[in-house]
């Protein structure tokens, strides 16, 4: 009877985007939505995505026919050779699979599907706090048990490594733990090496199954190799894990839904049975997948100077997100607002944890129109040239009021 359908919890940042389309003040800034935007405020289609786009629609020989359930085999291998290097032992010893799914999102589910099904567990770890998805796609999977680790110190703003270590010694044997690739959504921070080292020690002997989650490959300092380096470390350690891979800001290909889930294991011999498990689920969910943004990033991949076209794009990206957390700190220590600011700097890829209170940050969003998370994390990519002097008065204002 759909009389008895009730309106479930709304999704702040759809509810923000919303927002932001309805409200016509004109020095309204989006600080909430998490995509990359130009110095005049647009999305940016990639040059490089462009030329292979045109490209693809003047080609009469290619067509719409149906992608195998696990994808396209070019785009499948080139990303995974994007996050683990070419060259990788796992890669050359067949010890890996990629499925091709939908976005960073698909590839999360997904791999929740397949723990909840052929894993004795369904308990997951994400930090606290952690990308808003991740609680509900797991939940929805069947998982039983949600569990938080500590991550972010709000006093020092940076990471609680000691929060987190503790709990993780304590997590339950078999476990997944959510782990984030590069540029933690939403703090920006990320563990040193040197603590990555702990993480992994405690992981193998807690025997959790790590799932990284990888949807900022190039937006942490422009460099895609250095922005692997953790997962990179995990698998030269041995460790059998899942790696969640988003284009959709690196290559800005947002509403195509293009993702590997990339599987790496011990032994190749396990390979089969785990692609045809990811295979009748993903048979279930979404059948296949669908090709044009899957080819576009195939294509730029396997084509050594659309590739080095490309990574310089993902560099003026990171690049312009770097110019803009410079230039919000000038102005923070000019205009002598309030605290050290030091974290804004030391943040990385594209959200920086501001600080500010929940009640802070409605007054940015309510009295400024300044749209952002009531956790406090904002877009940097979202400040230009032109709002940063705006944004800038606006948390003046929210910190004295
Ligand atoms: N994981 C994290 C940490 C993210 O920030 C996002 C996107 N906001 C995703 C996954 C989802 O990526 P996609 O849009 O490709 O599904």
């Amino acid at each position: 009877n759909v009389s008895r359908v009730k309106v479930g919890p709304a999704t702040e940042t759809a509810d923000l985007r919303r927002r932001v389309k309805e409200d016509t003040h004109p020095n309204k800034v989006d600080l909430g939505a998490g995509a990359y935007r130009t110095d005049e405020g647009k999305p940016w289609v990639l040059p490089m995505v462009k030329t292979v786009e045109v490209q693809m629609a003047a080609d009469m020989t290619l067509n719409h026919e149906y992608l195998p359930v696990a994808g396209l085999p070019a785009f499948r291998t080139a990303a995974s050779a994007l996050i683990l290097g070419k060259d990788n032992p796992a890669i050359l010893e067949n010890r890996l699979e990629g499925i091709q799914v939908q976005g960073g999102t698909g590839g999360v589910r997904l791999a929740a599907e397949f723990l909840k099904r052929n894993f004795g567990s369904d308990i997951v770890y994400v930090s606290k706090p952690t990308w808003g998805n991740h609680k509900t796609v797991f939940i929805h999977a069947g998982f039983s048990q949600i569990k938080e680790y500590r991550y972010w110190d709000a006093k020092n703003l940076g990471v609680d490594f000691e929060g987190l270590k503790e709990d993780l010694q304590k997590a339950q044997e078999g476990a997944c733990v959510i782990l984030h690739a590069v540029a933690h959504n939403p703090t920006g921070n990320d563990p040193t090496m040197d603590q990555w080292s702990q993480i992994a020690d405690i992981i193998g002997a807690r025997k959790l199954f790590p799932l990284f989650d990888c949807a900022y490959q190039g937006f942490a300092g422009g460099d895609l190799e250095a922005d692997a380096q953790v997962v990179r470390y995990f698998v030269k350690r041995g460790f059998e894990l899942f790696i969640a891979q988003s284009f959709s800001k690196n290559f800005g290909l947002y509403n195509e839904r293009v993702g590997n889930l990339c599987i790496v294991t011990k032994t190749p011999d396990v390979i089969p049975q785990i692609r045809s498990q990811m295979e009748i689920i993903a048979r279930t969910m979404w059948s296949t997948t669908s090709h044009h943004g899957a080819r576009v990033v195939a294509t730029i991949l396997g084509n050594p100077a659309y590739f080095e076209e490309w990574k310089a794009q993902v560099a003026t990206m990171a690049n312009r997100i770097k110019e803009m957390r410079q230039m919000m700190f000038n102005k923070l220590r000019q205009k002598k607002v309030p605290g050290s600011w030091n974290h804004i700097l030391q943040q990385i890829g594209m959200f920086s944890f501001t600080g500010l209170t929940p009640d802070q940050s409605r007054v940015m969003v309510e009295k400024h129109h300044v749209y952002m998370l009531l956790n406090g994390r904002i877009n940097m990519a979202g400040l230009t040239t032109k709002n940063v002097d705006y944004v800038v008065d606006a948390i003046q204002d929210a910190i004295s009021s």
